[in-house]
């Protein structure tokens, strides 16, 4: 009796300590960098995390395959009063155009449109208590930034868009690759 009693009280200790364990690990898997990872699969191109880790900098992976947001006025772009494109730093599909760049206030590039309906995609986010729209690369879907309704004519839309997102072509550059 005494030592079944002992047996007892071990076998209890070992299940508490792996069920412990499994909550730990189910934690780990669980964080919120892993549930805000972007969903891949309805986009034509694939990566798997480790070749975006290898195609973007640590600061670009965050922003694009995380959801990260860089901080305001820190960004390469957000004062580039250049002409050219503005292509996905994931897939270098052309996104904005300067033509359609403005002088938000924010911090951040801001944009009146796209450059064509088919290059951004959209998506509810409800993240830190706000409803937003956010705005994804049409081909890898990375994550782009969001798009809100307080812009300048002639859309009256915001796409609010983080550098990190975006590389840069300058309009010359583009005419000699053309
Ligand atoms: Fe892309």
């Amino acid at each position: 009796m005494k030592t079944f009693t002992w047996m007892t009280l071990v076998g209890c200790l070992m299940a508490f300590s792996c069920s412990t364990q499994a909550q730990q690990e189910a934690q780990s898997t669980t964080t919120p960098a892993a549930t805000a990872a972007v969903e891949s699969e309805s986009f034509s191109l694939k990566l798997t995390e480790a070749e975006w880790r290898e195609r973007l900098t640590p600061s670009q992976y965050h922003v694009m395959r995380v959801k990260g947001t860089e901080r305001a006025f820190t960004g390469t772009y957000w004062d580039n009063k250049k002409d050219g494109a503005y292509v996905c730093a994931g897939c270098a599909l052309p996104l904005f155009a300067s033509k359609t760049k403005f002088r938000s206030g924010t911090g951040w590039p801001s944009f009146w449109a796209p450059t064509d309906d088919e290059a951004v995609a959209e998506s509810r986010d409800a993240s830190y208590g706000m409803v937003r729209a956010e705005v994804l690369c049409s081909r890898c879907g990375s994550h782009l930034g969001h798009v809100f309704e307080d812009g300048p004519k002639p859309t009256g839309l915001r796409y609010c868009i983080n550098s990190a997102s975006l590389n840069f072509v300058p309009e010359d550059k583009a005419k000699a690759t053309e």
